[in-house]
C-alpha cells in the first residue's frame, strides 16, 4: 500500500508542530507522503520541516518571504511557493488527509480548497465553521472528504457521539478551563496586557487561542463550531467551567447518561485520532493519573464577566452572516489589544457594536457573501477602534 499524504496548513503553529509530532511519531516521513506543508513569518522552522518531512512543497503565507524560504531549501529539490496562490497550490495538490491549523479567517481559502477536492479535513482551524458555517459542511459533503474535528472539545464530542443513537442526543457540554482570568473580576481585567493574558494555566497554544481562552471568546467560537459540526440547536449546547481541562466534553443522552472523553491537555491525542479515525493510534502522551489529579471542579459560566459566550448565543439566535461578522470583529479587536491600542475588555465590546450594525445583514448563499461580511466587518470593527 502506498503512504497515506498529508498536507498541514499551518504546519509552523502550535497545531502544526503537534501534528508533526504525531506524524514522526507514527512512522515520519517514512510512513507518509508529505505532500505539502505551510507557514507564514517562521521560513526557518518551515525550512527544517520540509527537510526532515521531505515534503514535496513548502509554502509561505508571506510573499516578501518567498526568496528567503528559497534559500533555505536551496539545492533540496523542494518545491517552494508563496503568497495566495502557494496557499491555494498546497491545499489542491493530491493529500487525501489536510490538517487545517492555519489560525484565522485567512484559513478558510485554502481549506475550503482542499474540502472542494475531496479531502478528509482534520478541522483545527475554527474559524471556517464560525466564518462559513452550513456552507463550509455543505462544501466538504460535495467534496466527498471526512470532517475530522481537531478542537479538544469537540473531538471529544465526536468520540463520545454514538453514530446509531444521534436520535437519542439531548444536548453537548462544552468544557472550558476558564483561562487565566476566571476568579477576576472585570475592573482586574480591564488593565491587562497581551502578554498576561497569553499564559494559559493549562494548554500551551498559539497567541491567538490563548488570548481568545483569556477572554472566553475562543468559547463563543467553539459554541458556534459545535454548532455546525453537530447539527445540534444552540439550546442544546451548554459551557460549562473545568479548570483541570481533563474532562474535555461531554454529551447527555435523552436517558440521563452523559459521556464523556477524557484525557491529559496534550492537542496530540484530538490531532491522532483524527488521523488514524477510527482507529487509535498509539501515542507516546501522558497517561492520566487519577489519584495524583485527585479531584475535578465544575462551575458555571458567568456570562457578565465574559460577554463572548453571550455574544456566540446571539449569533447563533441571529444567524445568517453573523458568525462570520463576530469572528472578523474579534480578529481584529484581538489584533489591536495585543498592538496595546486597546484594553482587554474593549474586545467584547467592539465585537458586539459590530453584530448590532451589521445585523439586517443578508445570509450568506455563497462564500463570496462570507468573505463580503468578513471584510465589512473588520472596516466597521476599525473604525470603532479609531
Ligand atoms: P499559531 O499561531 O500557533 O499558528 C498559526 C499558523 O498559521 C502558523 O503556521 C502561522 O505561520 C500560520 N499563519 C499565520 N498567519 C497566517 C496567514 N495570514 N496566512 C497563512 N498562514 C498564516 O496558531 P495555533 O496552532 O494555536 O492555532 C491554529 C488554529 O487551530 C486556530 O484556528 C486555533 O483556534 C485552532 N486551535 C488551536 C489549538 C491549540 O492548542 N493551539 C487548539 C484547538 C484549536 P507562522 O507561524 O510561520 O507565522
Amino acid at each position: 500500500m502506498s503512504p497515506r499524504k498529508i498536507t498541514v496548513l499551518g504546519a509552523t503553529g502550535s497545531i502544526g508542530v503537534n501534528t508533526l509530532d504525531v506524524l514522526s511519531q507514527l512512522g515520519g516521513p517514512d510512513a507518509f507522503d508529505i505532500v505539502a506543508l505551510t507557514g507564514n513569518g517562521n521560513i526557518d522552522l518551515l525550512a527544517r520541516q520540509a527537510k526532515t518531512f521531505r515534503a514535496d512543497l513548502a509554502v509561505t503565507a508571506d510573499e516578501a518571504r518567498y526568496q528567503d524560504l528559497k534559500d533555505a531549501l536551496a539545492g533540496t529539490g523542494i518545491e517552494v511557493a508563496a503568497g495566495r496562490s502557494g496557499l491555494a497550490e498546497a491545499a489542491e495538490r493530491d493529500a487525501g488527509w489536510v490538517m487545517a491549523a492555519i489560525v484565522g479567517t485567512a484559513g478558510l481559502a485554502p481549506t475550503l480548497a482542499a474540502a472542494r477536492r475531496g479531502a478528509d479535513i482534520a478541522l483545527a482551524n475554527k474559524e471556517c465553521l464560525v466564518s462559513a458555517g452550513d456552507l463550509f459542511v455543505d462544501a466538504v459533503a460535495a467534496g466527498g472528504g471526512r470532517l475530522l474535528p481537531v478542537d479538544s472539545e469537540h473531538s471529544a464530542i465526536f468520540q463520545a457521539l454514538e453514530d446509531d443513537q444521534r436520535h437519542a442526543l439531548e444536548r453537548i457540554i462544552l468544557t472550558a478551563s476558564g483561562g487565566p482570568f476566571r476568579t477576576w473580576t472585570r475592573e482586574q481585567m480591564a488593565g491587562v496586557t497581551a502578554d498576561i493574558a497569553r499564559a494559559h494555566p493549562n494548554w500551551s497554544m498559539g497567541l491567538k487561542i490563548s488570548i481568545g481562552s483569556a477572554s472566553m471568546f475562543n468559547k463563543a467560537l467553539e459554541m458556534i463550531e459545535a454548532k455546525h459540526l453537530f447539527n445540534v440547536t444552540p439550546e442544546q449546547i451548554e459551557v460549562l467551567v473545568h479548570p483541570q481541562s481533563i474532562v474535555h466534553s461531554m454529551v447527555g443522552y435523552t436517558d440521563g447518561s452523559v459521556l464523556a472523553q477524557l484525557g491529559a491537555p496534550d492537542m496530540r491525542t484530538a490531532i491522532g485520532y483524527a488521523l488514524t479515525y477510527p482507529a487509535r493510534p498509539k501515542l507516546d502522551v501522558e497517561r492520566l493519573d487519577f489519584a495524583r489529579i485527585a479531584r475535578l471542579d465544575f462551575e458555571a459560566p458567568d456570562e457578565t464577566r465574559f460577554p463572548a459566550l453571550r455574544l456566540a448565543r446571539t449569533a447563533l439566535a441571529r444567524g445568517g452572516v453573523q458568525g462570520a461578522v463576530m469572528n472578523a470583529a474579534e480578529e481584529t479587536a484581538f489584533e489591536a489589544f495585543v498592538a496595546g491600542r486597546i484594553g482587554f475588555l474593549e474586545m467584547a465590546d467592539i465585537a458586539e457594536a459590530v453584530m448590532e450594525d451589521m445585523t439586517g445583514w443578508p445570509a450568506a448563499r455563497v462564500t463570496q457573501d462570507v468573505f463580503a461580511a468578513d471584510e465589512e466587518a473588520r472596516r466597521l470593527a476599525r473604525q470603532r477602534i479609531g
